[in-house]
């Protein structure tokens, strides 16, 4: 093989894997460029030359980039990354890929691709600005892709978190853009060596990546506390402390997500303590371990025989006649479901929860030994008003109903866990489009609730009970819940009060103008035995 075939040999090995080839040096600057640059509105690649290649790339990712071409010594190759590519009509994701020949010290040989390679959680997952890192929302997504992505390929990953001390005193101390360029290394020394740049910013100084196996945190760590002594005028710098876990193969990917995903929550928040008492790699050891295992026992609970079911009356004010009841959940006998539901909601498996109790209320309702006049309000969580397999199946199971759809009622709960309210509306708007009835539940509670009343179209809202049981002694309470019921009445919205155990409540609540009401005046939750449909269609 002559020496051109040669060439053309392994230009074809390149394109194979790319759409543009560069080559450029410490700085970024363009050498040598071949192949497609359309993504960039240029026509000829040529015409790439002697510009920088950090101008091309989005300003989130450009620190990761700048950071890898500096790092020539210590990086042989990188890749494959996804980073924002700047384009005419603003930022398209594109694969890069880089490497260092042995003896061309100050070169490094660039690959572009523009397919899309990665899953699209990664893809689409909102990045911090100042640091490129995954948002702490879009974690678990993130990491349920990464996971599945290495079981296929048979790789082993872990997870390590990271938690630098004295961040806040370091930006305190430096420059404003000495502290930006400290985010900007932090944030690409953690994708450089996370595993499909499943790198995250969980708070304050808080990181958590999945990685290859073989790599070292310590390794990261250093490179950290070296990026902090550099730029620091005290040369103090600050304290990484990391803590690791393998990702077991033995979980599925989801559980495994999920309980990881809870640990960087915990992590995060440190609210129970055991970070400080137990070091960082216990402490994720036991929190991996203990939360795998509350999955699994309630995953066993919502099988179990012992899953009971009650419900509760919700009554007109005015006449105290009987609207509809809410059905709530028990684990135990005479115990409330709230930290079962907590845990639930915080690890993904509400809907699953969600998803039984719909179909049981389906199927008690369309039984025939059933009260024709009977309504019964299902509380969904947010969580499951967020996931693609709940709509779906909570879709197929409302296609064909033989009662009257207002017989259903959806009480959505936890709307603070929704992270996209455009979509649960549309979600919101079919069902209600079909016939049922939705309420948003604990209103006031949060400080949001303006906001999701704002993006999701109900027919009710629930106010909070805790409105209720002050306001008889606060004034202030009772002046917010008369602007609640005058504006649910401006808009046309129904009004439900929880919580009532007074007739002085009662009073009060019907004289603000709220419409129903609920509480262990009317009512306190009995047993529901559900009437299970016997393979006749729901
Ligand atoms: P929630 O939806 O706000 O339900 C009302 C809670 O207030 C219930 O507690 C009910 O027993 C209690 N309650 C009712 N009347 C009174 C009263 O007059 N005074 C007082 N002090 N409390 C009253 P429960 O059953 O312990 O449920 C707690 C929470 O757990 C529920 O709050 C709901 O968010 C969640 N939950 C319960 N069942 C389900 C379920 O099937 N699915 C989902 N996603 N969440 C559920
Ligand atoms: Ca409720
Ligand atoms: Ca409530």
């Amino acid at each position: 093989m002559n020496t051109t075939e040669q060439r053309n040999r392994f230009l074809a090995f390149a394109f194979a894997g790319a759409d543009l080839l560069l080559e450029v040096d410490r700085q970024g600057v363009i050498s040598f460029a071949l192949g497609a640059a359309h993504p960039m509105a240029i026509d000829d690649a040529s015409n790439l030359l002697n510009r920088s290649l950090l101008s091309l790339i989005a300003d989130c990712d450009a620190g990761l980039v700048r950071y890898l071409l500096a790092s020539l010594e210590t990086v042989k190759r990188f890749g494959p990354l996804r980073i924002g590519c700047v384009t005419e009509e603003g930022t398209e994701q594109i694969m890069l890929n880089g490497c260092r020949f042995p003896g061309q010290e100050d070169v490094v040989c660039i690959t572009l691709s523009y397919g899309d390679r990665n899953g699209p959680a990664i893809a689409t997952a909102a990045r911090d600005q100042h640091t490129g890192l995954i948002e702490a929302q879009n974690f678990e997504d993130a990491a349920l892709e990464a996971i599945q992505c290495a079981k296929k390929a048979g790789q082993e990953i872990k997870l390590s978190l990271f938690s630098l001390e004295g961040q806040e005193a370091f930006a305190s101390r430096v420059d404003g853009e000495v502290a930006e360029a400290f985010l900007e290394q932090t944030g690409a020394i953690l994708r450089a060596k996370s595993y499909a740049d499943t790198a995250g910013l969980q708070g304050d100084g808080k990181y958590a990546i999945l990685h290859a196996a073989d790599v070292e945190p310590s390794a990261i760590t250093d490179q950290l506390q070296q990026a902090s002594l550099s730029l620091d005028p005290k040369k103090e710098g600050i304290r990484v402390e990391s803590g690791s876990i393998e990702i077991k193969s033995e979980m599925s990917a989801k559980d495994a997500a999920s309980a990881l995903s809870f640990a960087v929550k915990q992590f995060a928040q440190d609210d129970t303590g055991i970070i400080r008492k137990e070091g960082l790699s216990r402490s994720l050891e036991i929190l991996m371990k203990e939360t795998g295992a509350k999955m699994s026992s309630f995953r066993s609970a919502l099988t179990s025989d012992k899953l009971r079911f009650m419900q509760q009356p919700i009554v007109d004010l005015q006449t105290k006649a009987l609207h509809h009841y809410e059905v709530l959940v028990r684990f135990e006998e005479n115990q409330s479901p709230f930290q079962m539901i907590r845990f639930a909601e915080d690890t993904g498996l509400i809907m699953e929860l969600d998803d039984i109790i719909l179909k049981q209320a389906i199927a008690h309702l369309s039984h025939q030994d059933a009260d024709p006049s009977l309504k019964l309000a299902v509380n969904v969580s947010g969580r499951s008003l967020s996931s693609p397999k709940f709509i779906s199946n909570l879709y197929k199971a409302m296609t064909k109903l033989n009662f009257q759809r207002s017989r259903l009622m959806l009480e959505i709960t936890e709307s603070s866990i929704i992270e996209d309210l455009d979509q649960a509306d549309r979600v919101i708007q079919k069902i209600r489009k079909l016939g049922h009835q939705v309420c948003l539940d604990d209103f006031g509670a949060g400080a949001a609730s303006f906001q999701y009343l704002r993006a999701l179209t109900v027919d009710f809202i629930k106010i909070d009970g805790a409105y209720i049981r002050t306001a008889l002694k606060r004034k202030r309470e009772a002046m917010l819940l008369k602007a609640m019921a005058g504006l649910a009445r401006d808009l046309g919205i129904g009004t439900i009060a929880e919580s009532i155990e007074t007739e002085d409540q009662s009073t009060m609540l019907q004289n603000l103008g709220i419409d129903q009401g609920q509480g262990y005046l009317f009512g306190r939750p009995a047993a529901l035995h559900f009437l299970q449909n016997s393979g006749q269609a729901a």
